[in-house]
């Protein structure tokens, strides 16, 4: 089986709530995504999305990604897509780094080397779990008691997990707005809930420490992404007793082994655009379970064809170490595939189905926007 054919097609994915904050002022409104559709000489295709959150999120851009696509594709034409490792090692071979332009074409190696196995990813990726997954609330920041009602509707819906967003400016409130949300979520806490509190690498050292000195002991919370650079999130590490967990620092294997050599965090948020793929995804998950660091499989949003693919590499994470998955597809009002995982009481299965399990929408992809072939 050969790689003949590589369409790319874009597609805007409007955020769901309207406006999304995130610390350091910033805001979006709408999503930039790059689908690829791998297609073999056997006529069996694959499907991947790569959806960066916006260019202010980490160093990852959606026309970026496209031109390093330009760069790869004509790298792995000729592949055989179910060597996933050889076919990355190419792609690693055309472009160093820029892991959303990867993540695409991985993703739907994957979805290939499913079909063609007659198998759901999840058992390609190490072997299904039979536990649903459980998946993560995002709670926008905002007024202390509205982040509470927040919560408390995905509460009734079955959420156990719940990622509240802070980093609030000083002119806004600062360290105190922080502590009084981070409370105000954590007021009603029920038995199995666990709580991040995630600034988005938005935080000084100083306002993380006034924060925390604010907050009475006994919180049961995880710290996410405090700080922008390692330097900053070490020091605070030495100084802080809140279990934390990184993320947008962690963008690749060296990475996670210089988070474990320095003790850095106690988990990561691995992020399968971020981290370029399912290929490298599934080898930092294990990186992950080997160190005895907990994992949250996410997505810097995408629609159903990422929620996919999250849902299969975390049918497959060892629960032990499995904290969460986030359904990108309640971020965005813009379907582009059918893909049956409903949630119930809060967690999804991924489907039976041969590959992915995902049927893209034609009528959403339009034409590509770029096509390579041999
Ligand atoms: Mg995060």
């Amino acid at each position: 089986m050969k790689i003949k054919r590589i369409e790319v097609y874009q597609a805007d994915l409007p955020y769901s709530g309207g406006v999304y904050r995130l610390s350091g002022g910033r805001e979006y409104t709408s999503f930039d995504a790059t689908f690829t559709r791998v297609i073999t000489d056997t006529g069996l295709d694959g499907w991947g999305e790569s959806t960066p959150f916006g260019g202010t999120y980490i160093a990852a851009h959606a026309k970026g990604g496209r031109a390093g696509i330009d760069d790869i594709a004509p790298a792995v034409l000729g592949m055989d897509p179910r060597q996933t490792t050889r076919v990355y090692d190419a792609m690693d071979g055309a472009l160093l780094g820029h892991n959303h332009a990867k993540a695409g074409i991985d993703i739907a190696c994957w979805d290939i080397f499913g079909k063609a196995a007659n198998m759901p990813v999840c058992d390609l990726l190490g072997g299904r779990i039979d536990t649903p997954v459980q998946m993560i609330s995002s709670i926008g920041g905002d007024t202390p008691e509205a982040m509470r009602a927040n919560v408390a509707a995905h509460r009734a819906k079955g959420f156990m997990g719940h990622s509240i967003k802070i980093g609030a400016s000083e002119a806004d409130g600062g360290p105190m707005l922080d502590a009084e949300r981070i409370q105000a979520c954590l007021a009603d806490r029920q038995s199995g809930e666990w709580f991040l509190a995630d600034a988005n690498n938005g935080l000084t050292v100083e306002h993380a420490l006034r924060m925390l000195a604010l907050l009475p002991d006994g919180l049961d919370f995880v710290l996410e992404a405090p700080c922008p650079s390692w330097v900053e999130t070490q020091s605070l590490r030495a100084r802080c007793k809140i279990p934390l967990l990184m993320d947008e620092l962690i963008q690749n294997d060296a990475d996670i082994i210089q988070a474990i050599s320095q003790n850095t965090c106690d988990g990561v948020g691995v992020k399968i655009t971020k981290q370029g793929g399912l290929t490298p995804s599934l080898r930092q998950m294990h990186l992950c379970h080997a160190a005895g660091l907990v994992a949250s499989i996410q997505d810097t949003t995408g629609s159903d064809i990422s929620f996919a693919a999250i849902l299969h590499l975390a049918q497959a994470t060892p629960r032990n170490i499995l904290r969460c998955a986030l359904d990108t597809r309640s971020m965005v009002s813009q379907t582009t595939a059918q893909f049956h995982a409903p949630i119930t009481n809060g967690g999804a299965t991924a489907p039976t189905d041969a590959g992915l399990g995902i049927i893209p929408d034609m009528d959403v992809m339009g034409t590509p926007i770029a096509v390579y072939e041999v």
